[in-house]
Parts: C-alpha cells; sequence; structure tokens
C-alpha cells in the first residue's frame, strides 16, 4: 500500500489524496490538491495581507515572532505526535530536527533582524565623498517555499521565519507525502496573531508546486531533489525570479590517519543514520586511510550492530518516511553487491518491520558503483580505504554533489587545510554536519547541490531588495557633471582622474 494514494473523484472534481502513516499504514487524512486558480488567489491574498505587513516596524514583526515561538513551545508535543505519525520517526530526532531547528531559527532571525535589517550608512567611494549613501533593505512581496518530505515542518518554516521578518507575506506548498506537517506552520502563525493570509500553506503536489512558481511570487525558495530543481529554477528564469535552490547532496567524510578514531567511528553512525538517512547533509559515503582503516571498520561495524531499529518512539533507526525510497536503496544496494562490495551489517530491507531498511555497513566500494556516486537516502555507510588524505580528497570531489562533508583529524591545522580543498558548500571538522545548525553560517550548496543560501545574515537579505538612497550633502548650485560639459569641465575632470587614480591618493579615498 502506497502512503500517498490518489482518491477516485468526479471528472473535473478537485483531486484528493489520501495520506497514511509509514510505519503503521493507518490513515492519516485525505488532502484536496490545491489546483492552479486556488494557488492565484491565495497569492493574490498573500499581497494584500503583506502591504500593510511591511508598513509595521522590523522590531513589532520580531516581536510577533517571539510570540510564535511561544506557540512552538506550548504545542510542541502535539506537533511532534502528528509528526511522527507522518514520517514514523523516532521522539528524539523529530525533537532535534523539527522543533529545536525551528525555534532556534525563529530565536536567531527574531533577534538580529532589526539590527541586519537597519538602514546604515555606508562610506562611499572616491569621487563621490560629497554624497551620503545610506544602504536600505525592502521585502520582496510574496516568497513561494516549496518543501520536501525529509523535514516535513522544518523545511517549510525555516526559510519562511526569514522572509516574513524581512517583511513578506508566505506561501507554502509542503510534500504531498507529509502535507499535514506542513499545515501546522499556518496554524502557528495564525495561533500567534499573524495576520489572516499573511502565511498560507497549500496542500498538493507537483502540480500545486509549479503553479506557485506562475503565480505572481517574486521568489520561490525550494528544498528537494535536484531532478526538480532543475524544473523549479528553469520556471523561475521564465517568470524572471530568483530562486534558492537547496538540492541534493552525496556527502563524503575524511577519517585521517591521526583521527580520534571511537570519536569518528561514533560520528560516521549519527552522520550517515541520522533521520535514518533521510537527510541532505548525511554522510553518504566514507574514505577512511588505510593505516587506520581496519580499527575504524571494526568500530563502526561493533556500533552498527547496537543500533535499535522500530517504531516505539525511543528507536535509533526508523522506518523510511516515502516507501519509495526502498527501492532507489535497493537498486544502489544490487549494483553495489553485484560490483563487488561486501557487506558488513545489514544490507536489505527488514524482514519483520514494513518500509524498513536496515542500518547498512559495506566496504570493497568503488566510484564505479551507484552506492558512491547517487544519492541514496538511507542509512546505508559504504566505506572506502584510500592510501592517504589526498586520495581521499580527490574522491570526495569526484562527484556532482557538493552540499556539505567533514574531516577527522587531531590535527585542526591539517582538518582545515583538507577541509579548504573538498568542493562543498560547508565542512565540518571531527562533527557530524552540523551547518544547518549554526544560524550564522550562511547554508548552500555547490556543483548538483544547488544556488544560494539559507541563513545568516544574507539569507535575511536574500528575501529583501537592497535599496541604496543616495544623498547629496553639500547643496551647491550645479556639479561638474551636469550640463554644460565645456572643455574646461573636460580638463579638470582629466586632470582629475589622473591625479586620483594615477597616485597613492587611490589607496586613500578608494
Ligand atoms: P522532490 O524534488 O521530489 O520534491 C520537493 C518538492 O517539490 C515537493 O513539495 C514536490 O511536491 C515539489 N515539486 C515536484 N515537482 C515540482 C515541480 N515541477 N515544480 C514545483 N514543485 C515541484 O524532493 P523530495 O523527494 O520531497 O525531497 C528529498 C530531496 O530533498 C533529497 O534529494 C534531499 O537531499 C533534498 N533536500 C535538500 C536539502 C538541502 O537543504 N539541500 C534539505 C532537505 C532535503
Amino acid at each position: 500500500m502506497a502512503i500517498v494514494e490518489a482518491i477516485k473523484t468526479a471528472k473535473n472534481a478537485p483531486r484528493k489524496l489520501r495520506i497514511s502513516n509509514p510505519a503503521t499504514l493507518e490513515e492519516i487524512g485525505v488532502i484536496t490538491v490545491t489546483d492552479a486558480e486556488a494557488t492565484k488567489a491565495a497569492v493574490r491574498r498573500a499581497r494584500e495581507a503583506q502591504r500593510e505587513w511591511a508598513q509595521r516596524p522590523i522590531k513589532e514583526r520580531c516581536r510577533l515572532m517571539y510570540r510564535a515561538l511561544d506557540v512552538l513551545m506550548k504545542n510542541q508535543d502535539e506537533y511532534m505526535e502528528l509528526i511522527i505519525k507522518e514520517t514514523g520517526r523516532g521522539r528524539a530526532e523529530t525533537l532535534m530536527m523539527e522543533i529545536l531547528a525551528a525555534a532556534d531559527t525563529m530565536a536567531w532571525f527574531a533577534k538580529r533582524g532589526p539590527k541586519e535589517l537597519a538602514d546604515r550608512r555606508v562610506a562611499t567611494p572616491t569621487i563621490l565623498k560629497a554624497k551620503k549613501l545610506i544602504q536600505t533593505y525592502k521585502p520582496l512581496g510574496v516568497v513561494g517555499i516549496i518543501a520536501p518530505w525529509n523535514g516535513p515542518f522544518v523545511m517549510g518554516i525555516s526559510p519562511a521565519i526569514p522572509a516574513l521578518i524581512a517583511g513578506n507575506a508566505v506561501v507554502i506548498k509542503p510534500s504531498e507525502v507529509t502535507p499535514f506537517s506542513g499545515m501546522l506552520i499556518q496554524d502557528l502563525f495564525a495561533e500567534a496573531g499573524f495576520p489572516n493570509d499573511l502565511l498560507q500553506v497549500l496542500p498538493g503536489d507537483g502540480e500545486t508546486g509549479a503553479a506557485l512558481i506562475d503565480a505572481g511570487v517574486n521568489k520561490i525558495s525550494f528544498t528537494g531533489s535536484t531532478a526538480t530543481g532543475r524544473k523549479v529554477a528553469a520556471a523561475c528564469g521564465q517568470n524572471l525570479i530568483p530562486c534558492t535552490l537547496e538540492l541534493g547532496g552525496k556527502d563524503a567524510m575524511i577519517v585521517c590517519a591521526d583521527a580520534n578514531l571511537e570519536r569518528a567511528a561514533a560520528g560516521a553512525l549519527a552522520a550517515s543514520m541520522f533521520n535514518t538517512g533521510q537527510f541532505c547533509c548525511a554522510t553518504e559515503r566514507c574514505y577512511v586511510v588505510e593505516s587506520v582503516a581496519e580499527e575504524f571498520i571494526s568500530l563502526v561495524v561493533e556500533k552498527a550492530r547496537e543500533l535499535r531499529q522500530g517504531t516505539d518512539g525511543d528507536q535509533d533507526i526508523s522506518v523510511m518516511i516515502w516507501p519509495k525510497q526502498l527501492e532507489i536503496i535497493q537498486d544502489h544496494m544490487d549494483d553495489a553487491v553485484q560490483k563487488g562490495a561486501t557487506v558488513l551489517v545489514g544490507g536489505r530491507q527488514h524482514p519483520d518491520l514494513n518500509g524498513a531498511w536496515e542500518p547498512t555497513v559495506l566496504t570493497n566500494v568503488t566510484h564505479s558503483m551507484k552506492i558512491m556516486t547517487e544519492e541514496s537516502f538511507g542509512p546505508i555507510l559504504p566505506i572506502m580505504i584510500v592510501p592517504d588524505q589526498h586520495a581521499a580528497v580527490q574522491l570526495a570531489n569526484d562527484s556532482k554533489y557538493g552540499l556539505s562533508g567533514t574531516v577527522w583529524s587531531r590535527s585542526e591545522k591539517n582538518a582545515i587545510a583538507v577541509a579548504k580543498q573538498v568542493e562543498t558548500g560547508s565542512v565540518c571538522i571531527n562533527e557530524t554536519a552540523l551547518t544547518f545548525g549554526v544560524h550564522n553560517a550562511p547554508f548552500g550548496g555547490v556543483k548538483d547541490s544547488g544556488m544560494g543560501y539559507v541563513h545568516g545574515p544574507d539569507a535575511l537579505k536574500s528575501f529583501c531588495q537592497p535599496v541604496p538612497l543616495i544623498v547629496d550633502r553639500l547643496g551647491m548650485k550645479t556639479e561638474q557633471n551636469w550640463y554644460p560639459l565645456t572643455a574646461d569641465k573636460f580638463e579638470g575632470m582629466q586632470k582629475f582622474v589622473k591625479v586620483f587614480y594615477g597616485s597613492v591618493l587611490r589607496k586613500v579615498f578608494g
């Protein structure tokens, strides 16, 4: 049984989807897919609400965001219950990935927003010293957010927070796999007293997502697969609107010869198995230096065998949120085994647990295998033994993806040197991929992992149009560059250009 099923409806009636729990297969509810017309109407309402919202002082917008944080704190158990139903996940992971991450994002942007977006005086360069530059930020208008299923609440709310603080309205299209977790976001902001229609959540599938891009929004913040990301980028191009693309990954872990092996082995499992591997920054391949490989692999195997898989709420590893992912994992595993990989732990669908893949560790893997090159998005850790850390960096960079990665070495200097050679949006040292949780760090990918950043002051500003105001300071009757452009003026200007840019003055006033 699929967990997203189309329900037969009358011809021309709105489409409906039945959503079920991936662990128990019990029905959670039915959604009506938002069609193109309703999507356009939602964006129109959002634009109306945004006009008033943008007029409010940013401090007031931030005060309301703190109120939303209070609502999140009050309702967290209720929200987690629903998210767990839709994902089949454990409680600790749900708390960390959804509630804590959302709360931290709210607190960070609500505190920093007013300072980051305040009008500021910026020094003017060289010839324009007589003018004053005031940098201001205007909201873009209506921001469309399209979210995936692997973080069904946090991936929708996370970009919404800076977008709202910056003065925008937000329309979110959650994944059709987990729409009810996405719809919690609308309830949350309504309960916190945000204006009607300022934040709306439109349940639906890819058709609703595509309609949202064409509905007159001013920016799209997309999180999902690379294949869909390409379609989103093309549609945004047609509409001439900017987009942020947070896409797939195949993050590498590099274990150097001097690594703390106990920590690296525990970290390898935490990084590859978190959210049952359904994490964009999951470690999906590991390169360990030959001299420590045997000890490292035996520690990983020992710890992997201790992982508890189940559905009781306190498990380490859960079922797959989207059962179709099992087909991808099976394909990658069959391909790897057929090409010579050795399975050390797991390697199969759980025989007694519906929709679950056993935590898996394998070696003897190569880059001819899908398991080392394609995103598996499951609880799988393929480990490749390499002669030295230089070879590890080369293999880490031999990927179409470039989201994040980790380096493990007792020498911080060595680890930083290695990290700087890795072609990804971020790297963590002696730590699992934590960048998404560090709010002043810009989070984003390179290559097929996306473009643009969520988090950090730059992300906040990416939901704004920067509007520089240039103000004259001297009030003279005329200016050198105004009419008439006489020969005297030309000579004066040329002298000025030569003196200014041809001497040390360029360093003083540049
Ligand atoms: P997906 O691309 O299948 O779907 C993502 C969203 O796009 C869904 O809401 C879907 O309905 C919508 N969509 C589908 N077709 C569309 C279209 N033509 N136009 C507009 N919207 C459309 O991705 P998924 O399977 O839900 O999520 C898993 C993927 O997300 C993985 O690849 C994972 O790595 C990635 N991801 C990336 C990050 C990151 O920050 N880089 C974070 C989480 C997940």
